[in-house]
Formats: structure tokens, C-alpha cells, sequence
């Protein structure tokens, strides 16, 4: 769909995959004015298919578009979008346990011009990818990096929003992680390095000894993860008292050494709920808990996965049944 300045949105259509010419003075090539958002379309057990809060990720999609001065695409083109190549490319879906159809959406400034003011022409479009489990033979425990080095977002700066520049100022710190001997990046925020905000590619969770949870809060500086607001949502629902507070790296270790951290786990689209084994960082490691997912991080796994694979109810309204 492509919109400028005088026509709005128009010329919505599905074309088989090809090559996209782009003049070399397009000012996304320059400026980066790009957001884009990820959300799975999953076969059910009566062989349709369904979404899973794509509302949310349209929501998302719109206020990354704000934060980067670009136009906001209503949400039911949105939505229609995303329901109109999925039923395309239905014969895509994987059938089995792990797959689901990775959707795509994103908007990128394809006004020719290299003047820095936000682009009067943009191109928004949807692509669709099978995918299997990402980890494969399920969820075994990740081990973290905390870069010292780097940071992923600054207050004012554009963490909140899912735009690529975000992605391109943590590549380095993940090649760190990497480098580390460490499977995933871990981010402190950007002020008094201290405090834990979130992965490369994922929210965070910690789990205690007296069976509560915490997660860092949406300060402004991390993705609002619709993953994590899910699991907000059914640890309450399961009884479990979960506080949006900052938590230290030095609070995390201290915690995890004593034995009142218990657990702690990563989530996001991609791997959904994954279990964290050990930390590292310059000052030295640690390991959390028995390094495989412990009772609750399984628990909160198995209620979203039930939901989003249809296998249990879905009293929250988050499943949209498109086939
Ligand atoms: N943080 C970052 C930086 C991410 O890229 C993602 C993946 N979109 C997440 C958190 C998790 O968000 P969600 O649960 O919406 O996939």
C-alpha cells in the first residue's frame, strides 16, 4: 500500500514476491525513517488458522510511526493486510506443533530527496515466511551477556518504537555476545547503567523464591512486548503477584547467588517463553536456578502456547480465527 501527502493510502494490492527498485536517493536508504512489526498466523487443531492479537501489533505499529514522524496507517488496513496474505499464502502454514506463518508488516520513506525532514511518501507492505520452533528440540535454557560497552536506548530516544535503527545499534552487542561464548545480549539502561531493561530481541521475567514475578517497566526505553503483556495479564489471572519495577544487574546476581531468584525467562513472538541458564558479564557469571525451565516459567509457557495453538480456552478475546 502505498501512501503521499495528497492521496493518502491507495494502491493496496497483492503481488507475488519480487525485487523492489528504489531510487538511490530514497530517503530511507539515508535517514532511516523505517518501523515494522512480527506476528504469527498458527494452524488449529480444526485445520484453520488464527492470529494472535494482531490488534495489538497494528496499535504498536501506529505509535512507532508517531515516535518517527510518519503517516499512521489505520488499523483496519492494517488488519486487512495481514488477513488477506495470510489467506493467500494459506497453504504455507506449517501443520505441526512448533510452525506457525511469520507476517512481516513494515513501513519504510521512499521519498526521493536528501533533505532531513520526514519523508512525504512512504510504501507499507506485508511478507510472510514459514517457520519452524526456534530453538529446536524446545525450549532449552539461553545463556545472557550483559554488554558494559553498549546501550540500546537512551530516554527521548526511540526504544519504545520497533524501528530498525534499534535493531542496527544492538547488532554489535549481540557479535559481542556472541563473542562471549553467550547465546543473547542483555541490555542495562542507558542513564546509570544499572538496571536491567531487556535482550536484543526479547522482554525479561524474574521469578522468586515466594513465587512472585518481575518485569522491568515500559519506561520508555524498551519494546512494549505484546508477549510480555500477555504474560502480565495471565500471571494475574493465575494468582501470581508480578511488579513492573527497575531490578539491577547487581540486585539480579546477588538474588540469584542467595537462592531468592528461582527462575527467569525471556519472551517475545519469536521463541515465546524461553528459560534463562547462566548470565555474564565482565565482572564475572552467574546461573539461575537449575538452568532448565523451572515449574513456573513452564506454567507460563503452556498457558500462552495453549491459547495461541487453541488448545485451551480464550477468555481475553486475543484470537482471531481468519481461515
Ligand atoms: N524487545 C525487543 C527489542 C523485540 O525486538 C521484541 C520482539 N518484537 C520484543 C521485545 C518482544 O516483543 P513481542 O512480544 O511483541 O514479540
Amino acid at each position: 500500500i502505498r501512501y503521499s501527502e495528497d492521496k493518502g493510502w491507495h494502491d493496496a494490492r497483492i503481488t507475488a514476491r519480487g525485487s523492489v527498485q528504489m531510487d538511490p536517493a530514497s530517503s530511507v536508504l539515508h535517514y532511516a525513517q523505517e518501523i515494522f512489526e512480527g506476528l504469527k498466523a498458527y494452524s488449529r487443531p480444526d485445520g484453520g488458522a488464527a492470529l494472535f492479537r494482531p490488534d495489538a501489533n497494528a496499535r504498536r505499529f501506529n505509535a512507532s510511526a508517531r515516535r518517527m514522524a510518519m503517516p499512521e496507517l489505520p488499523e483496519a488496513l492494517f488488519l486487512e493486510s495481514i488477513r488477506a496474505l495470510v489467506r493467500t499464502d494459506a497453504a504455507w502454514i506449517p501443520q505441526d506443533e512448533d510452525g506457525a506463518l511469520y507476517l512481516r508488516p513494515f513501513m519504510f520513506a521512499s521519498e526521493v530527496f536528501l533533505g532531513v525532514k520526514p519523508s512525504a511518501e512512504y510504501l507499507y507492505m506485508v511478507i510472510a515466511s514459514s517457520v519452524g520452533a526456534y530453538f529446536k528440540g524446545g525450549a532449552p535454557s539461553v545463556s545472557l551477556w550483559v554488554t558494559r560497552e553498549y546501550t540500546r536506548a537512551a530516554p527521548g530516544g526511540t526504544g519504545a518504537a520497533k524501528c530498525g535503527g534499534n535493531y542496527a545499534t544492538s547488532l554489535i552487542a549481540q557479535a559481542e555476545a556472541i563473542r562471549n561464548g553467550c547465546d543473547q545480549v542483555v541490555f542495562l539502561d542507558a542513564v546509570e547503567r544499572r538496571y536491567v531493561e531487556e535482550l536484543g530481541g526479547m522482554n525479561i521475567f524474574f521469578v522468586f523464591e515466594d513465587g512472585s514475578m518481575l518485569t522491568p517497566p515500559l519506561t520508555g526505553t524498551i519494546l512494549p512486548g505484546i508477549t510480555r503483556d500477555s504474560i502480565l495479564t495471565l500471571a494475574r489471572d493465575l494468582g501470581i503477584t508480578v511488579r513492573e519495577e527497575l531490578y539491577s544487574l547487581e540486585q539480579w546476581r546477588a538474588d540469584a547467588e542467595s537462592g531468592r531468584l528461582t527462575e527467569a525467562f525471556a519472551c517475545g513472538t519469536a521463541a515465546v517463553v524461553t528459560p534463562i541458564g547462566s548470565v555474564k558479564s565482565a565482572e564475572g557469571g552467574f546461573t539461575i536456578g537449575g538452568q532448565s525451565a523451572g515449574p513456573l516459567t513452564q506454567r507460563i509457557r503452556s498457558s500462552l502456547v495453549d491459547i495461541q495453538r487453541g488448545k485451551a480456552a480464550d477468555p481475553y478475546g486475543w484470537i482471531q480465527q481468519i481461515l
